[in-house]
């Protein structure tokens, strides 16, 4: 190993270390039955560099659901099949302030969601996909930018979440009875769910990441496999709105584009092509993770990743 291989390995190791000694501070998610039964010890980091290498500690390649992180997918296949108009009549562009599964925010804006990236938002914007087949194609593009073949349907998540969404199901109806949401609104939820219950790692989560910091193309083959103005949407609403209502804090602090999922997930795109990705179930009040936010605060910080600095 070379001395920057070193370096940035102990920084690894160094952040995951940090990580562990906070992670009584959260629980993990427990509203979707499933998600309850996974070990909190869990933990671990993923970075990838445009030049192909990969650095990684901790659990890397344990394999969680997706969850929200998904929702920047959903949101590639929108802007792609049904285009940016007919996204953006349904979906708007804004933080919200509030929690992932809030409602309240639908009555004030017109019942259009503030954006792609919380429950409302996601479901809205699921609707706008258009394809035949968009489960398969859905989970074509998670393994094509993940990397990861392997990446596939947890049934049992699915079917808890199915079972237990009833917050989603009364923000479907909502959108529907105000005609936010056209078509069938359990075949969305149905499609919202699996999409929700798709299992990745940390390491298929940093290589996406490293996608969208180096706009949408594999720096390695040169082939472009997302169009670039749909990675620049993407990533600017990751920054406004990709950690919930501690988005603000998030960018203050940590400056990355980023999305986190209750499964414990965090993908970030950062500076200089660099693609990050952590992994931790023990989340805060916010629903994020907080083994993750403590590992990229370690590295926005060591490594001058915050985004309006230097
Ligand atoms: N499946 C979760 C839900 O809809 C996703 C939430 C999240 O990861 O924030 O409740």
């Amino acid at each position: 190993m070379n001395k920057m291989t070193n370096e940035m390995q102990q920084l690894l190791e160094e952040a995951c270390e940090l990580a562990r000694g906070h992670l009584g501070e959260g629980r993990v998610a427990s509203y979707i039955p499933e998600l309850a039964k996974t070990n909190p010890a869990n933990l671990g980091v993923c970075v990838m560099t445009k030049e192909g290498e990969c650095f990684q500690a901790g659990d890397t390649e344990i394999p969680f659901t997706i969850q929200s992180i998904g929702k920047t997918f959903s949101l590639i296949l929108a802007l792609e099949t049904g285009g940016f108009e007919e996204t953006f009549s349904k979906v708007g562009m804004e933080p919200s302030g509030d929690s992932f599964d809030s409602i309240i925010q639908l009555e004030m804006k017109n019942w259009t969601p503030y954006n792609p990236l919380i429950n409302c938002g996601a479901i809205a914007t699921v609707s706008c996909i258009r394809s035949k087949t968009p489960f398969e194609d859905y989970l074509d593009l998670v393994r094509r930018l993940c990397g990861d073949p392997k990446a596939r349907l947890s049934e049992k998540v699915y079917n808890s979440e199915k079972r237990t969404g009833d917050r989603n199901r009364a923000i479907a109806y909502l959108l529907k009875s105000d005609k936010i949401l056209g078509g069938d609104a359990e075949e969305v939820l149905d499609l919202y769910f699996r999409f929700c219950s798709v299992l990745v790692t940390a390491k298929g989560l940093a290589r996406y990441g490293m996608i969208l910091a180096n706009d949408g193309v594999d720096p390695i083959s040169g082939e472009r496999m997302v169009d670039a103005r749909i990675v620049k949407t993407v990533k600017t609403l990751m920054l406004l709105c990709g950690m919930y209502d501690e988005s603000g804090e998030f960018a203050v602090k940590i400056g990355i584009p980023s999305k986190s999922g209750v499964g414990g997930g965090i993908v970030s795109a950062a500076k200089c092509g660099m693609g990050i990705a952590t992994y931790g179930p023990v989340l805060n009040a916010k629903g994020n993770s907080v083994g993750g936010e403590v590992i990229l605060e370690y590295l926005s910080e060591k490594l001058g990743l915050h985004m309006f600095q230097g």
